[in-house]
């Protein structure tokens, strides 16, 4: 993996490891955990939550309605009400190239690569450890998206690390989220094509270093405002609700639609 990229080819890719793709030409990215078996456990959140996040964008990765899958019948599978879905690789990517998100990066590293959200200074558990965890999420969801502002990378940070950042409505833990807060640098950034149009060098230079130094507060990885939770924890330190019988029985049901599939 080189400097600029952190792209790998598929029989590179282990289990556990934190992989993304990018979507719409570059313009965003999607992560997951590779879970093995060509299986990729992936967060979105679900549909008809609400209908504005639906439409809004595509950062959220809706689901075509024609994307069934011709490979694997438990491609897309999901537990009623939650964001957490296992799709094969193919699905996945969408024909996109396959990047691996890197971990334990040296700061100087992490400051030097172009694009937010491609690696952490944070280092990953034992692959073990992450696919127990996205395994885990995908029975039993990741939460409500409104209070924990999830997004996909979100997810596959706290696959690979368990660590959480402990406020409610603050940056969010992702490259991809606090590019949201920085969205005019964000864009500047954001495209290797943009830096090559004209435009005064000293400010480019400027707002680059500015990028970087607030990308590099908010990585998970130097952040003091961060603890490592167990996934079956998750529930209680964010003060979810403990599952009741209702959504326990749908799951059985779910359970024995799939078996029937
Ligand atoms: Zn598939």
């Amino acid at each position: 993996m080189g400097l600029l990229s952190n792209k790998v080819e598929r029989n590179e890719i282990k289990p556990g490891d934190h992989i993304y793709t990018y979507r719409a030409v570059f313009t965003y990215s999607h992560h997951g955990i590779f879970v093995g078996g060509s299986k990729v456990v992936h967060f979105r959140p679900e549909r008809n939550l609400d209908s504005s996040i639906e439409s809004s964008s595509e950062l959220y990765d809706p689901i075509s309605p024609q994307s069934a899958c011709p490979i694997f019948p438990d491609c897309g599978f999901r537990q009623p009400n939650s964001g957490v879905v296992l799709s094969c690789l193919d699905c996945f990517l969408r024909n996109g190239s396959l990047y691996c998100f890197e971990y334990g990066v040296t700061p100087s590293v992490f400051l030097a690569k172009v694009r937010g959200g491609t690696c952490t200074t944070a280092v990953s558990d034992p692959p073990g450890t992450v696919i127990h965890r996205a395994m885990y999420l995908l029975q039993n969801g990741f939460g409500n998206y409104d209070i924990f502002q999830n997004n996909c990378e979100d997810f596959a940070l706290y696959c690979k690390t368990g660590l959480l950042i402990m406020e409610k409505l603050g940056v969010g833990r992702s490259g991809q989220a606090s590019s949201v807060i920085g969205a005019p640098l964000a864009a500047l950034l954001s495209s290797p094509l943009k830096l090559l149009m004209p435009s005064p060098v000293g400010v480019a230079t400027v707002t680059a270093g500015m990028y970087c130094m607030s990308r590099y507060a908010t990585d998970i990885g130097v952040r003091s405002d961060v603890i490592k939770v167990a996934v079956e924890d998750l529930a209680v330190n964010l003060g979810w609700a403990a599952p009741n019988d209702e959504a326990a029985q749908e799951n059985e049901a779910s359970d024995r639609q799939l078996m029937t599939l």
